[in-house]
């Protein structure tokens, strides 16, 4: 029984590693490879539990990061709505931040302590985080609780400006007060994705006022459910290009406005980081062609956790697809590529349709590679 149980298990093995080459999205974790200079840190900013609106301790935020394979998270409870305290009653507004440190101890898991400050529009829903003490940040002006966040070095960002319930049209909107906290350096970043909304507006806002684009899962229920992991879904996450593996590095890159939000297979963000984490993502493996024939058969690897829908912006035609080709992620394709002669050296040029670098606009990659034979 045993011998026969061990050479079942061998075979399942085997046949699960031949499967692994076009493995569109086998693995659960996300993966993004680093750009030149910088590593990228996969990050979910904004989420809740028990110690404010969420339905789980915070030991299960952390199992889910882990999950997800994310390089830092922050529990950004609400400061002044707290439905749960009769139930949970809790003095202490670091509770959460302290138990999910507490759980991460042992991994690789990066735990941002921040706070979401809670107001009816303006200035609506904010988040402050890297801040050191949540419990000061119990103030009642909506301006001055933002000077006390940046006295604690907070970075701070307007949650969800698309939100019904704060903005019956959904069109994020810059109010007076948004408008005074930009130019008195309070407010740093916008959520131009919340959970399951995107905002057209929101990234015009923050390419027009510099302000750092941010994308979160702004979680409350079960992260598998709300983005429906095991059917294929991904929360959306916002990648920041860091110096190092630090909270610190992180706080950096967001200062300087490097990120790209990862969201429904989709990337936004400013071209100069887009571009480089697209053309870190796929990447030429070969090129050959066949003995006779001068249609090059080109190997492209899509080394990222998102799908790629790409227009073809060549002078060639190509031999299997029309001008849109689609490459799922962790898949590698080969495409036929009509260069008419036999070439040494190949450029091709693609906008990348799965890609915003600014509302209603796609930025445009170029893939190179050597051809072997
Ligand atoms: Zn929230």
């Amino acid at each position: 029984m045993r011998v026969s149980l061990v050479v079942l298990f061998s075979f399942f093995s085997l046949n699960t590693f031949a499967q692994t080459d076009h493995s569109h999205r086998l693995e659960r974790a996300l993966r993004f490879p680093d750009i030149p200079g910088f590593t990228t840190m996969k990050c979910d900013l904004h989420m809740h539990t028990v110690f404010s609106d969420g339905s789980v301790w915070p030991d299960i935020r952390v199992a889910e990061a882990l999950w997800d394979g994310l390089d830092a998270i922050s529990l950004t409870e609400h400061l002044e709505y707290q439905p749960h305290k009769d139930d949970i009653p809790h003095p202490d507004r670091n509770r959460s931040y302290e138990l999910a440190l507490k759980e991460a101890k042992d991994h690789k898991l990066l735990i941002i302590r921040g706070s979401e400050i809670t107001r009816k529009m303006p200035p609506g829903h904010n988040n402050a985080i890297f801040i050191t003490d949540a419990n000061k940040m119990l103030i009642k002006d909506s301006i001055e609780v933002f000077r006390e966040a940046k006295r604690q070095g907070a970075f701070t960002f307007w949650n969800h400006p698309m939100w019904t319930a704060q903005r019956r049209d959904g069109v994020s909107t810059l109010t007076d007060v948004h408008q005074l906290l930009i130019k008195e350096k309070l407010l740093d970043g916008i959520e131009v994705v919340n959970d399951l909304n995107y905002s057209d507006e929101a990234l015009k806002i923050a390419l027009d006022n510099n302000l750092t684009i941010m994308g979160t899962s702004d979680i409350h229920k079960l992260i598998d459910h709300q983005f429906r992991v095991p059917q294929g879904g991904h929360r959306p996450i916002t990648l920041v290009f860091a110096k190092e593996r630090t909270i610190d590095a992180i706080k950096e890159g967001l200062q300087n406005r490097r990120t790209v939000v990862f969201f429904n297979n989709l990337l936004i963000g400013r071209e100069e980081w887009l571009v480089p984490i697209i053309e870190a993502s796929l990447k030429i493996k070969s090129i050959k062609y066949p003995e006779r024939s001068d249609v090059a058969t080109v190997e492209i690897e899509n080394g990222s956790s998102s799908e790629f829908i790409l227009l073809n912006k060549n002078s060639f035609t190509l031999h299997e697809h029309a001008d849109i080709v689609t490459i799922k992620a962790g898949e590698t394709m080969t495409i036929g590529v009509k260069t008419l002669r036999r070439l040494t050296n190949l450029e091709l040029k693609f906008e990348v349709l799965s890609a915003i670098n600014a509302p209603q606009r796609h930025p445009t990659i170029t893939l190179k590679g050597t051809v072997t034979q």
